[in-house]
């Protein structure tokens, strides 16, 4: 391991959630935010399955320009509701430098995502915005290449970075992308940033999430970061990949099992 590896905290003073190597961090929630209800629900089953961070995407960086791109700044709206309403810290994308202020106004962590991972001015106007940062790899990007990424935020003088591995693009078909478990031993030998894993984009299926999410476990990962959905069959995003029920649960059960930090 690097000889001092960093924890960062996520939430307003007095209630902040860390995320590094003395403790593993689990943040769910929606892939978007569609409506009121749909996301307190998302967050009351994070919140129940043992979640402390709620995801949920109000700008999304869709594949098809045809695709659901998310509710904007009502869905930051939303979200700030859900966060009052359920006291979990919210992280959410932003996939336009322009948009980086009101989202930071909104959000307790900015999320970069794969798509946006060498998107430098993005990364300079998040490294400005004083508020921590969620980095995502590159699908196609090295740990290097990413790292570097991390240090277009560093040099802004934000240091509070959390890299996520969700998956790089493989010849191998029946993943939506290939998880690299190997890159969190690789990143925690030569970075002392956390990093987490998404096991929901990595797979694009929920039979693999709990299994994944055992990977991040047992590999020693800081976190995982979880799609789930009170109703997946008429999710606008990623339903395929969302947890509730009983995958929920033996998922809750994984991460209370973890041994403590030694
Ligand atoms: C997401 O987490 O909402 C997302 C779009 O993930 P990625 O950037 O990893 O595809």
């Amino acid at each position: 391991h690097h000889a001092e590896r960093s924890t960062v905290w996520v939430g307003p003073q007095g209630a902040q959630v860390p995320i590094g190597p003395d403790t593993f961090t689990f943040m769910a929630g929606p892939c978007a935010v569609e409506t009121p209800e749909q996301t307190l629900a998302a967050a009351h089953m994070a919140r129940s399955a043992g979640a402390t961070i709620l995801r949920g995407g109000a700008f999304k960086p869709r594949t098809s320009p045809y695709a659901f791109q998310g509710l904007g700044l009502a869905g930051l709206r939303i979200l700030a509701d859900v966060r009052a309403a359920t006291g979990l810290p919210i992280v959410t994308e932003v996939v336009d430098a322009r948009d980086v202020p009101v989202v930071a106004e909104h959000a307790d962590m900015l999320q970069v995502g794969t798509r946006n991972m060498a998107n430098f001015g993005l990364l300079q106007a998040v490294g400005d915005a004083g508020k921590p940062v969620l980095l995502k790899r590159g699908m196609t990007a090295t740990i290097e290449e990413w790292l570097m990424a991390a240090e277009y935020i560093a040099q802004r003088g934000n240091l509070d970075v959390v890299l996520c591995e969700r998956g790089i693009r493989t010849f191998e078909p029946s993943t939506r992308n290939t998880l690299d478990i190997s890159a969190v031993p690789v990143v925690q030998a030569t970075s002392h940033l956390p990093i987490i894993v998404d096991p929901s984009h990595a797979a694009g299926r929920k039979d693999l999430v709990v299994p994944l999410s055992r990977a991040a476990i047992a590999v020693g990962a800081d976190g995982i970061i979880v799609d789930v959905h009170p109703t997946p069959e008429t999710a606008l995003c990623d339903g395929p990949q969302a947890l509730l029920g009983n995958d929920l649960r033996e998922l809750a059960t994984a991460v209370r099992r973890l041994p403590p930090v030694v």
